[in-house]
């Protein structure tokens, strides 16, 4: 039995990220590590994000297979043609603890610097976490990896060709009459699972406008669920736009997203959190609603 098992952490980055991840136990250097992969793409041309803890920290690391190398050139090729995919998800993912280090050929590389243009050696992304003292059981080692490998996941996606996004839009018009249907637009494409991801990394797991949190409110039924809406809506974002995940998306509950979307253009979070901030005071009574 080892210190965390890699199946939980997959299922949970699953349930994030919305790719199929699978957990393994790998051998190495004469250990045995929790590791997770996306399903694709598949051995040996793929990668895993390999687990491993110190007394006090968490650690997770990019590990490409051994045919990998078309995969670091394609990361390469992205980060080199939409620098700010790079700088967006790296400002999603600086948190005030732990460390990400994102680095080629042993150099490190922060948000805005320039990418080496010669052909990329090594490629390496390495996310630690510090355990907090106070042990809460068992589930703090497994939310520490959830967040130190979903942190390098979402860098390496960040790098990987872009991907079609839906975004639900109202009808034209004020919000959606009794039984009229929900438009789906997909006409966008972007790195949508790592800006997903930055995204929660950044505002975290609770609604944005009403403070529900899923896994508080239904326990492990509800860890890591959450929608994650476009303040823009993506039908009005131009061609060649890089999506910030900090600055254009926002983590809401299923009901608050409903209601942004019942005005076409749709609401901004804030506005819906004035609302109910009002709503509240009014139920508080007539002293509560006099200041
Ligand atoms: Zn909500
Ligand atoms: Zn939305």
């Amino acid at each position: 039995m080892t210190w965390l098992d890699p199946s939980r952490v997959a299922e949970r980055l699953s349930n994030r990220s919305g790719l199929h991840l699978v957990g393994e136990l790998v051998r190495e250097n004469g250990g045995t590590f929790p590791c997770v992969r996306p399903k694709a793409p598949e051995k040996p041309a793929g990668f895993g994000i390999l687990l491993s803890r110190s007394p006090k920290a968490i650690q997770a690391s990019f590990e490409p297979d051994h045919f990998a190398r078309p995969l670091v050139s394609q990361i390469q090729e992205t980060f080199d043609s939409a620098p700010s995919a790079l700088e967006g998800v790296l400002q999603g993912l600086v948190g005030d603890e732990g460390r990400l280090v994102v680095a080629v050929d042993g150099v490190r590389v922060l948000g805005g610097d320039k990418l080496p243009a010669h052909e990329w050696g090594t490629f390496s992304v390495e996310c630690e976490k510090p355990l907090r003292r106070v042990t809460r059981g068992g589930d703090q080692v497994l939310d520490a990896a959830v967040e130190v490998a979903g942190a390098v996941l979402a860098v390496v996606l960040a790098g990987l060709p872009v991907e079609p996004v839906e975004e639900i839009e109202s009808v034209d018009g004020a919000g959606l009459p009794e039984g009229a249907s929900v438009r789906v637009v997909v006409n966008r494409y972007e790195r949508s699972a790592a800006n997903r991801m930055a995204c929660i990394a950044h505002y975290g797991l609770t609604c944005q406008a009403c403070g529900i949190d899923f896994a508080r409110a239904y326990g492990p039924l509800g860890d890591d669920f959450i929608h994650v809406h476009h303040r823009t809506p993506v039908s009005q974002l131009g061609e060649g736009y890089v999506v910030n995940p900090v600055a254009d998306l926002i983590p809401v509950c299923p009901n608050c997203h409903a209601m942004l979307h019942r005005r076409s253009p749709p609401l901004d979070y804030q506005e819906l959190r004035d609302i109910l901030a009002v709503r509240r005071l009014g139920e508080e009574g007539p002293s509560a609603s006099e200041t």
